[in-house]
């Protein structure tokens, strides 16, 4: 700390010493002295410190930079220790990540590392601060979050995602409106001409700059002439978005087992099987998707199997109530955690995208009962996830109203 301080003086003192005019060095005005604002960076004062930036390098170790800037291979494996296993383990560096390191000089003029910031993304970090005794802790740079509101119209030959870019609408908002909020109740696919959208939406920013979509606040989505409000409620579970009317938006099943997937083989009675090579029926819908891809539950409910087995291969089967229950297919690997008895979320990875088992390539069988018969759940009649809560239903009316009252007055592009 000392040797921080000796350094800002002089860095002061050389300040003052540049900067004092030489025609005035006649006058008698004595200066004022004013410390510069100090430069943080990271939360630290960083014209206290030499910092050194740069990127993560492939195959680079947090030990060998350290060990560049004087950090003894005992410390080095203090902190690989003190880390291991955590989310801060420092084999998880990644290349091409930008790392600082704040030095300050020893009496040999030497550099020697203080603080070690690693940013994860644009907007966190982890700092591991050598200084004492070793602390490791994540952080977040300070960022601007702003309300936006955006509003477009489909034209024809257009898509969502088109004109949700010609307005400036990142994809991953665009996704979270049609993966995430209306995927039970919308298919963007079949969006129309004339079909329009108002969006009400926090932007983050990291010194003016866009880094991510925040909260999305309230969506109306007009489709053949057809009224979708989406507006987020937190009503005892978790965030879910409801209608106008306190109609949750998510049912009770997801759609799919797995994101951006195919069906490369329906539920049948009757299908020619691609391994046995002989008609039999399949009373599965198949989703192909790339080995790896995480497979979710796609409802709520208890983990009943999770286990090998010659023709299923790695397979979780997943208890719902007493009237549903679902099956997954030729899993590469079971989920960690995920054994008979866990109780799952919807949505929660249970296993990954794989081949085990009979199977011609990665994908997941994906099968469904119902008060236990095997159907096809495209043919069968869903429930929907609970509405608003008597409880919650005037203090959600009173949040309906307001944020529909800021979607009313947002002006389509053609109103401008
Ligand atoms: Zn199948």
């Amino acid at each position: 700390m000392k040797r921080s301080t000796t350094i800002l003086s002089v860095i002061l003192l050389f300040l003052f010493s540049c900067s004092s005019p030489k025609e005035d060095s006649g006058s008698v005005v004595n200066p004022v002295i004013v410390a510069p604002e100090p430069i943080i960076e990271y939360g630290f004062e960083a014209d206290t410190f030499l910092v050194v930036k740069d990127e993560i390098r492939s195959g680079q170790s947090l030990g060998k930079i350290l060990n560049e800037f004087g950090v003894s291979y005992s410390q080095i494996d203090k902190i690989a220790r003190k880390t291991r296993k955590t989310e801060y383990d420092v084999r998880y560096l990644k290349a091409g990540h930008p790392y600082a390191m704040f030095c300050v000089q020893d009496t040999a003029g030497r550099e020697n590392a203080q603080i070690f910031i690693y940013e994860e993304d644009k907007i966190n970090y982890v700092v591991y601060d050598f200084r004492d005794t070793l602390k490791v802790y994540q952080a977040q740079k300070p960022v601007e979050v702003k309300l936006i509101e955006d509003a477009g119209i489909i034209e024809k030959g257009s898509s969502f995602f088109l004109t949700g870019a010609s307005l400036g609408m990142s994809d991953r908002l665009c996704e979270i409106i049609s993966d995430e909020i209306y995927c039970w109740t919308l298919d963007f696919r079949h969006v129309q001409p004339g079909d329009r959208f108002k969006v009400l939406y926090e932007a983050k920013y990291l010194e003016g700059e866009f880094v991510g979509v925040g909260n999305v606040k309230a969506v109306y989505f007009n489709h053949l002439e057809k009224d979708f409000y989406a507006f987020p409620f937190h009503d005892g579970g978790f965030d879910d978005y409801f209608d106008q009317d306190g109609k949750n938006l998510r049912k009770f099943f997801l759609k799919t087992p797995v994101k951006n997937s195919r069906i490369s083989s329906r539920y049948s009675k009757n299908r020619f099987h691609p391994v046995q090579k002989k008609w039999k029926s399949h009373k599965g819908t198949d989703y192909a998707a790339p080995r790896g891809t995480p497979i979710w539950s796609t409802a709520d409910g208890v983990i009943e199997v999770a286990k090998y087995a010659k023709y299923n291969g790695n397979y979780v089967k997943v208890r719902h109530n007493g009237t549903f229950t679902t099956q997954y297919l030729h899993m590469s690997k079971i989920a960690k955690g995920i054994r008979p008895g866990t109780h799952v979320k919807q949505g929660q990875t249970i296993g990954y995208v794989g081949s085990t088992g009979l199977a011609t390539g990665p994908h997941v069988c994906y099968r469904f009962w119902k008060n236990g018969m095997q159907v096809d759940p495209f043919k069968s009649k869903l429930p929907p996830s609970d509405p608003i809560s008597n409880n919650s239903r005037v203090y959600f009316e009173t949040y309906r109203d307001s944020l529909s009252q800021l979607l009313n007055v947002i002006p389509f592009s053609e109103e401008f």
